[in-house]
């Protein structure tokens, strides 16, 4: 299985609708976020519901929750964290 959530509705990370979205550098506990491909600090960010379905079926009682999508602006790579993330003024 290759797919363990799913893009819905207005949510979806392609949705050319989206209002102008966010790009800014976060941090996680602390420490800054940067890209593991190119080293970019500069994210935009996409909350996604996780699969409700999927979820269930592996097992996790904390279905539809959302997850962060970190979307990295200079090479695209995509990086998710289950907690949001928080702004980064460094
Ligand atoms: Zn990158």
């Amino acid at each position: 299985m290759d797919t363990i959530f799913f893009l819905e509705g207005n949510m979806g990370i392609f949705d050319k609708q989206q209002k102008q979205p966010l790009i800014a550098s976060y941090k996680m506990r602390g420490k800054k976020i940067v890209c593991p491909y190119c080293g970019s600090d500069k994210f935009e960010v996409r909350d996604v519901l996780l699969n409700t379905t999927a979820m269930t079926f592996l097992g996790f009682d904390w279905a539809n929750k959302t997850a962060s999508a970190m979307i990295c602006t200079n090479c695209s790579r995509i990086e998710w964290y289950f907690n949001q993330p928080e702004f980064s003024n460094d």
